[in-house]
């Protein structure tokens, strides 16, 4: 397609695609006098480090996901370490889990004394790729850490299956997709415990906050002793771990801030009807952009019965052959241009991260990932190409919370006309940097 006047790229001087005012469109959460209310009651009571409101909380919770136990922690960082405690990972142990994503889905198993297994993603899902686990079981390992990843429900059937089969556990980390649907099934409660930070950034936010969810009363139990010594008593089912009841486990304290857990309740009360309206406002964007070469949504097709949750930090997948190969990096920049702030990438790959390299955290005399694991499970992190390049391969989307079909489409537009002026962003493509995205993102909008 020719640059006419007025689909000429505001990069090189025409109009911006986006000109309409996003008044609320993307703020989250969404705060009313309810939640005010609720956190108010906390503070006047002086109940903010109760757990009365928090085992409400919980018993929400289980409601909600349908799931015998619930357990309220301080941040999702902790309740994925008591989800990998209630596992049974200990000194010695390995845990299986994908190079992209948040640091928390694997790092708390150095301080159980275990150690990380990398294993790649898929292209399309973002997510751990089923069929790379495999071959990086060993002798110690204790679990599989499944993250579904920007919202998009991880390929759950394979994993089990494999996890059957080796007598692993499966932990799902629920922190991007709260309310994604895998199969008819809620995330979360496919594998034996589902763990999730509920931080004001994610999809369900509340403030700091974490949530364990799970039927087994011994992940239960077990989780439940690593840091919430109050919570432990005497009336613990297992024997093993009654003898201790009184102080927790792990020495740590985990328990949820109650004006957090207050603002909890009246968000997972919204929650469904807000998640279904950014589902309906991010399904239209892409079905907007669908004959667009270059560009494809990163959500699940409706057919198989799974559905994106949450849609936090929302991503498109972009191949850079359909383009020319125009480089994400240029593709962002002139979306940028027309009104968004579009970036390329994703978290950056964790096995590249020197903490999971060298670093001797606890003075062992030799780099913590290698320490208490049989063998030097580094070298098995020469095996992840898609982790490594797919940083080039994925751009951030706006994460629309509601459904306005006016605005939405000016978005659209941003993306549709840059991926169709292609031959002219070629010229001054500089290509990629050689590493971009960040080991961690904090994104609000
Ligand atoms: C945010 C996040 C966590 C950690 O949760 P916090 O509440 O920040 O401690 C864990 N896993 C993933 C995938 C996350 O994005």
């Amino acid at each position: 397609m020719t640059a006419t006047t007025t689909n000429k790229l505001a990069l090189f001087g025409g109009p911006k695609a986006i000109t309409l005012d996003p008044g609320d469109l993307f703020t989250w959460p969404i705060i009313t006098e309810e939640d005010e209310a609720a956190a108010l009651d906390v503070l006047r009571r002086g109940a903010m480090s109760d757990s009365d409101v928090t085992m409400k909380f919980e018993d929400d919770f289980r409601a909600w996901l349908g799931v015998k136990h619930a357990l309220g922690f301080n941040n999702g960082t902790s309740a994925l370490q008591a989800a990998m405690f209630g596992c049974g990972v200990g000194s010695g142990d390995e845990i299986i889990c994908p190079s992209i994503t948040y640091w928390a889905s694997g790092l708390p198993s150095f301080s159980l004394g275990a150690t990380v297994v990398f294993a790649d993603i898929d292209p399309e899902t973002l997510c751990i790729n089923p069929n790379d686990i495999e071959h990086r079981i060993g002798p110690n390992t204790k679990a599989i850490v499944v993250v579904h990843y920007y919202g998009y429900p991880a390929d759950m059937d394979p994993i089990m299956e494999i996890a059957r089969k080796h007598n692993l556990k499966v932990i799902e980390d629920v922190s991007h997709a709260q309310g994604g649907i895998y199969k008819g099934r809620k995330l979360g409660t496919i594998g034996d415990v589902g763990a999730m930070s509920m931080m004001s950034g994610k999809a369900l936010a509340i403030g700091e906050g974490g949530m364990l969810v799970t039927n087994d009363l011994d992940i239960y139990e077990r989780a439940l002793t690593l840091g919430h010594y109050e919570r432990f008593k005497a009336s613990i089912h297992s024997d093993k771990l009654k003898p201790y009841a009184g102080l927790p486990l792990g020495g740590y304290k985990y328990r949820m801030h109650q004006v957090s857990a207050a603002v909890g309740r009246v968000q997972l009360r919204h929650y469904e009807e807000r998640n279904a309206e950014i589902a309906r406002a991010m399904n239209y964007f892409w079905d907007l952009l669908e004959s667009v070469p270059g560009l494809r949504g990163h959500r699940t097709d409706p057919k198989t019965g799974s559905f994106n949750g949450g849609w936090y930090s929302a991503r498109g997948l972009y191949s850079p052959e359909e383009l020319g190969g125009l480089s994400v990096t240029r593709f962002c920049e002139a979306v940028r241009a027309e009104g968004f702030a579009a970036s390329p990438g994703v978290n950056r790959p964790l096995h590249q991260h020197p903490l999971f390299k060298d670093a001797d955290v606890y003075a062992q005399g030799k780099p913590t990932r290698i320490a208490e694991a049989g063998r030097d499970v580094r070298a098995l992190d020469d095996d992840l190409p898609v982790s490594e390049g797919i940083a080039t391969r994925v751009f951030t989307v706006p994460w629309f919370k509601h459904y306005r079909p006016d605005v939405i489409e000016e978005y659209a537009n941003a993306f549709r006309k840059t991926a169709e002026n292609y031959l002219e962003l070629l010229p001054g493509d500089p290509g990629n940097p050689a590493v971009f995205g960040g080991w961690s993102t904090f994104i609000h909008k």
